[in-house]
């Protein structure tokens, strides 16, 4: 059996584990635009900040594909020839496979701002190699302008904070993280983000750039030595264009399969069911992409696995102040807790939709297995959950089956 998995990053290794629980002996081949390293993309931030060292970058030790049996190749591939059962390369050489995992990730995508090409010194935020080159023109004087106050664009900020003069976040939202909390939320953190020093800009789009100067559509107009854009990214669906279906992201199912025979999708490239709203959706997360991925290794080595539990879900943090978001904002909203604590619930029929944590995410566990379960609420004290989760507040008989599955 000749396994082919395109990209090397969380998704792409947990395909490869998953075969490997599997089938010990069929070919495995690794295509990887970003060479024979696997690192962890969300570590990228504290190596800038000088807080892990290149070192403690690694997913997955140096000997991965040598214990796996994994063969890498460090050319792009340029496109799947379905009907021939190949991957092609950006050289032109030809990788047969009889079961494909397409685990390509997400771009940075940069809007076409006037004047962005006249600017010296401009980075994208979401690779090592971005963090390198950021961290090699980071110095005490400079004034660092960042477009976007989403996940990307503020662990940027953190990770520069003690490197540079100066840092302004622009967002055309008017808040920061603005796809992960609501009002208040994002409030509270913003408020806790501007005490290191951050200035925002928000509700506020660049009109143009000049050279060194950033001209809001206010008429503001924003000096800056280092141009981060961190606007978001978009799903490399481009490969399985016209092979598979593709929406957003290559949509699969619970197998992770796409709706091309003997093709699987994995990860931020994928577009898969999200268990709290019943909606198909991109769920860019580390977490997912690893399950949704060794779920197409096992079904590709001939197993059975699925895995219909995601949900849109961020555990993250920001100088210090952790933050854990899930599900949707839909229903009816119990609040249990402002600031630092700041903590919303939100439900309807019966059933958890979602949650927003700042500060102390301690039991946040217990709302997640709720979600991903979809436990009735009736089955539990909610009252006792939303003050103080744990697990006096299910039944007896439930809280049996939880120590159970701990067990
Ligand atoms: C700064 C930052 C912070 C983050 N923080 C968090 C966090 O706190 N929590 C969280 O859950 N997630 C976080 N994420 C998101 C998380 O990193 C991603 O969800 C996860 O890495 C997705 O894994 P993946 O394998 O799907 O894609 P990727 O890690 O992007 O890997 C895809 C790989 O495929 C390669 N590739 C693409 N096209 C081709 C091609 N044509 N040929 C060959 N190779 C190709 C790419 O170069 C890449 O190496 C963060 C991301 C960033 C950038």
């Amino acid at each position: 059996m000749r396994y082919v998995i395109i990209g090397n990053g969380a998704a792409g290794v947990g395909g490869a584990e998953g075969i490997r629980s599997r089938d010990k002996d069929g070919e495995v081949t690794i295509i990887s635009a970003e060479g024979a390293r696997i690192y962890s993309r969300p570590l990228i931030s504290y190596l800038v900040a000088g807080k892990v060292a290149d070192s403690g970058m690694d997913y997955r030790p140096a000997d991965f594909y040598e214990r796996n049996n994994c063969k890498v190749t460090g050319e792009r591939a340029a496109a799947v020839d379905a009907k021939g059962k190949a991957v092609i390369l950006e050289g032109g050489a030809r990788v047969p496979y009889d079961k494909l995992l397409v685990a390509a990730g997400s771009s940075p995508f940069v809007p076409p701002f006037e004047g962005l090409d006249t600017v010296k010194g401009k980075y994208s935020f979401s690779s090592l190699a971005d963090a390198r080159a950021l961290g090699a023109a980071l110095a005490p004087h400079k004034k660092a302008l960042i477009i976007g106050a989403g996940l990307i664009g503020l662990k940027c900020a953190e990770g520069i904070s003690e490197k540079v003069a100066s840092i302004t976040v622009t967002d055309i939202a008017p808040r920061i993280l603005s796809s992960i909390l609501d009002e208040g939320g994002a409030a509270a953190v913003a408020r806790h983000i501007e005490g290191k020093g951050v200035s925002f800009r928000l509700s506020s789009s660049v009109k143009r750039f000049e050279p060194g100067t950033a001209y809001l559509e206010s008429g503001e107009a924003i000096a800056f030595d280092l141009l981060v854009t961190a606007v978001g990214v978009r799903p490399n669906t481009a490969l399985l264009k016209g092979v598979a279906d593709t929406d957003r992201g290559i949509i699969i199912n619970a197998r992770s399969e796409t709706s091309a025979p003997d093709i699987y999708a994995a990860g931020d490239c994928a577009q898969a069911l999200d268990a709290s709203s019943g909606e198909s959706k991109v769920m860019a997360l580390l977490p997912n992409a690893y399950m949704q991925g060794e779920c197409a290794g096992v079904n590709m080595a001939g197993g059975e696995k699925s895995f219909d539990k995601a949900v849109p879900m961020n555990a993250v943090g920001f100088f210090g102040l952790h933050i854990i978001t899930a599900g949707n904002y839909t229903g009816n909203v119990r609040a249990a807790g402002e600031g630092d604590g700041y903590k919303r619930l939100f439900y309807s029929d019966n059933r958890l939709n979602g949650y927003i944590m700042v500060g102390d995410v301690g039991k946040a566990g217990i709302y997640t297995s709720l979600l991903r379960d979809g436990t009735p609420l009736d089955t539990l004290d909610f009252e006792q959950i939303c003050e103080k989760p744990g697990l006096m507040a299910f039944t007896s008989k439930a809280r049996q089956e939880k120590l159970g599955e701990a067990r």
